[in-house]
C-alpha cells in the first residue's frame, strides 16, 4: 500500500497535504482485502488530519457514468443500471443517486466468474487484462461464423422467464463440450466454443434486460438510459449487443433508452471510482468515524441504513 500511495500521488503530481479527504472501500467484499484498504484509509487519515468516507464498491461502479460521461449526456432518473463485475451481476433500476431496487440478481456464480472459467478451461492466450479480456480478443478474429457452423451449436440459457441470473450452468456446458471433444480441441473448436459461451453470455442478459424493461412500463416508468459498468462492461462485444437488444426494444415502443458505458479502465476495478463516489459526502461533511466498520455484505438497496440491516 505505501508504494501504490507514493506512486498514486507522482503520477497525479501532488503531495499527500494537497489531499482534502481519504475515501475507502467499506464493503462489500472478502474481509481480508477489505481490511487492507481500510487500514490504509484509516492510518493517513489520523496521521494527517483528514476526513475520511467509506463507500460502497457497487455504487462506485455504479456511479462512474457521471464521472465519465458529458455534462449534457447525463443518465436521467430513472434509469435501469446493469453492473457486470467478478463478484456480482446485478440488474438494477436506479431512482435517484442513492436508492437502487434489485430487478435480477445472480443466483450462482457471476458473468465474470463465468468469463473467467470458460476462458481458463479453453486455455486461452495470456491478456494484460485478464482471462476475460483473453476470451473477448480470442472471438473477435476475423473467422466466419459459417465455418464453424457446425461446432456453434448455441448453450441453453437456464431460467426463462424469471428474473434472476444464473451463470453456472453456462460454464458447466462449455466444460462439458471441452471434455466430450478431447484430442479435437484445436484453435477451431475452441473458436467455436468461446463464441458459443459469448453468445449464451449475451443472450442471458438481453432476456432479463427485455423482461425489465417491459415490467417498467407495466409501471409508467419512462426509462431513457441504461448505464451499463464493470469490468465485464469493457466487454466490445456485449456492449454491442445490448445496444442492438435496446434499439430493437425501443423501435417496437417508439421510446428510445440509450446504452451508455464508462470508458474501459473505468469500468474494470479503479481509485477514482471510490473517490467520486465519496464526493457527496465529503462536500456535505458527512464523514465517517475512524472507528467506521467493514460492511462485507452491504447491499444496494441498504446503502443509507445501518449495517445491523446488511445480509447475515
Ligand atoms: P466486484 O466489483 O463485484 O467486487 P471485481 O471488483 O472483482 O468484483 P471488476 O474489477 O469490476 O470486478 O471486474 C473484473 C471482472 O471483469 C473479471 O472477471 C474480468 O475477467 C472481467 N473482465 C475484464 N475485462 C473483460 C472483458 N473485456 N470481457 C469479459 N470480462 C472482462
Ligand atoms: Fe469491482
Amino acid at each position: 500500500m505505501p508504494i501504490a500511495v507514493k506512486r498514486a500521488l507522482a503520477e497525479a503530481q501532488c503531495s499527500v497535504h494537497d489531499i482534502d479527504g481519504i475515501a475507502f472501500t467499506r464493503g462489500p467484499g472478502m474481509p481480508g482485502c477489505l481490511t487492507v484498504a481500510a487500514t490504509t484509509a484509516k492510518a493517513l487519515a489520523a496521521a494527517l488530519g483528514k476526513p475520511l468516507v467509506g463507500v460502497h464498491h457497487m455504487h462506485a461502479h455504479a456511479l462512474t457514468p457521471f464521472l465519465s460521461q458529458p455534462e449534457d449526456d447525463l443518465p436521467a432518473y430513472p434509469f435501469l443500471t446493469l453492473l457486470l463485475t467478478g463478484g456480482h451481476t446485478l440488474l438494477l433500476l436506479a431512482t435517484s443517486p442513492n436508492s437502487y431496487e434489485i430487478l435480477a440478481e445472480s443466483i450462482d456464480s457471476t458473468i465474470g466468474f463465468a468469463y473467467d472459467r470458460a476462458s481458463r478451461a479453453l486455455a486461452m492466450p495470456p491478456h494484460p487484462k485478464g482471462p476475460g479480456a483473453s476470451l473477448e480478443a480470442f472471438c473477435a478474429q476475423p473467422a466466419d461464423d459459417s465455418e464453424l457452423q457446425d461446432l456453434m451449436q448455441p448453450l441453453g440459457v437456464p431460467l426463462h422467464n424469471r428474473m434472476a441470473f444464473s451463470y453456472a450452468g453456462i460454464v458447466a456446458q462449455i466444460i462439458l463440450r471441452i471434455k466430450e471433444l478431447g484430442d479435437s480441441l484445436n484453435d477451431q473448436t475452441k473458436l467455436a466454443l468461446a463464441r458459443a459461451f459469448q453468445n449464451a453470455a449475451a443472450r442471458h442478459l438481453e432476456e432479463k434486460l427485455l423482461m425489465a424493461i417491459m415490467s417498467c412500463r407495466k409501471r409508467n416508468l419512462d426509462i431513457k438510459h441504461m448505464v451499463m459498468s464493470g469490468g465485464v462492461a469493457s466487454n466490445m462485444f456485449l456492449r454491442n449487443r445490448l445496444r442492438s437488444c435496446l434499439e430493437a426494444a425501443s423501435l417496437a415502443s417508439q421510446s428510445p433508452i440509450k446504452l451508455i458505458c464508462p470508458p474501459p479502465a473505468l469500468c474494470t476495478d479503479n481509485a477514482a471510482m471510490i473517490a467520486w463516489a465519496s464526493m457527496t459526502r465529503f462536500l456535505t461533511q458527512d464523514y465517517d468515524d475512524l472507528t467506521v466498520s467493514l460492511r462485507p455484505t452491504w447491499t444496494l438497496t441498504n446503502l443509507t441504513q445501518p449495517e445491523t440491516e446488511d445480509k447475515a
